[in-house]
């Protein structure tokens, strides 16, 4: 992985055989970034997505491999508990052009990812909330 700073932007290259979630969340701590947004594209030949089920409020999750475009990553920085709390979402395609996918928790870079991170001024805590099941934003 790769990086360069202008102003509050970070500008990232994920490389092959790069897992990305590990490798932004390790990037935030290492830049103490606390508050920002994550947005990317690239290509991920193995995946782990999930789907939270408000009913039984557990995240269900699933490994998926293959060969894929990675349409978009979407995200958010905040913090928990000292470290920086990395919510991501990301939209896949495979090699019949259909779309799927969720909430993001494993991708393993198959050519490339390029993700732009936008740091912003302030904190925001996460707590969990026992009636969802989930760590919200404690505005
Ligand atoms: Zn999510």
């Amino acid at each position: 992985m790769k990086s360069i700073q202008y102003g509050n932007k970070h500008f990232i290259r994920v490389d092959k055989g790069e897992e990305i979630v590990s490798i932004l969340t390790k990037f935030c701590k290492n830049k103490l970034i606390h508050l920002g947004k994550i947005s990317a594209i690239g290509a991920a030949n193995e995946v782990e997505i999930g789907i939270f089920d408000s009913i039984t409020k557990e995240y269900k999750s699933k490994i998926i491999k293959g060969t894929f475009e990675i349409l978009s990553i979407a995200g958010n920085i905040s913090s928990g508990e000292d470290k920086p709390y990395l919510h991501l979402h990301i939209t896949l395609s495979d090699s019949d052009y259909r779309a799927f996918g969720g909430h993001l928790n494993k991708a393993m870079v198959s050519a490339t990812c390029e993700v732009i991170i936008e740091e912003y001024e302030g904190n925001m805590e996460r707590y969990f909330d026992e009636n969802m099941g989930l760590n919200l934003f404690k505005l």
